[in-house]
């Protein structure tokens, strides 16, 4: 089902050497066009992360923030295009590796990184990938815990084990847990 991986060094435009000199609208212009691009080429993929994004956003947000997290998908090589690094630096990319560049509240505010191994290997642990990285930022701009943990009301930590991403009580499994991307319905239970 995978589509096959191709090695995009066509050597023409893209991968030229650009001074840092785009502005920050031109970077922007840039992600969505890439991400649009990714999207199309790389369908599998960034179904893949999206699934992944989505079964976690569903566990931070309620009905009342819906839109509250935005995420375009681009491969990690054309990342240091869209958000030089600091320094001038070139960041060294793992091949197939992806970076996800994360709106929150239609701000730019956090970059994601997806190691090429997650997509490959590790696709049940994507989740808890995602989790680690989105969730301080969600409970920082909603200003309380995100998930609840139902016991004792502090955040719960995303964990992930060889069967996959899972949400848990700080004090262990055994006290409350749930997979991530089930919390509400685990609520319910
Ligand atoms: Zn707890």
């Amino acid at each position: 089902m995978k589509e096959a991986e191709t090695d995009r060094t066509d050597g023409a435009v893209g991968d030229r050497y650009r001074p840092a000199a785009l502005s920050e609208n031109d970077r922007e212009k840039l992600v969505k066009q890439y991400a649009e691009q990714a999207k199309k080429e790389e369908r599998a993929t960034v179904r893949l992360l999206d699934q992944a994004l989505e079964a976690v956003v569903s566990d931070l947000g309620d009905e009342s923030l819906a839109n509250l997290i935005d995420v375009a998908w681009i491969p990690a090589s054309r990342l240091d295009e869209v958000d030089p690094p600091w320094g001038g630096q070139s960041r060294s990319r793992e091949q197939g590796s992806w970076a996800g560049i994360a709106y929150l509240g239609g701000r730019r505010s956090l970059l994601i990184e997806v190691p090429a191994s997650y997509l490959e290997s590790y696709r049940e642990q994507l989740p808890f990938l995602l989790a680690q990285s989105i969730q301080d930022a969600v409970i920082e701009e909603v200003r309380e815990a995100r998930p609840a943990c139902p016991l004792h009301g502090h955040p719960l930590n995303p964990v992930a084990t060889p069967s996959g991403s899972f949400w848990e009580c700080p004090q262990g499994a055994a006290t409350w847990s749930c997979a991530i991307g089930s919390y509400h319905q685990a609520l319910s239970n």
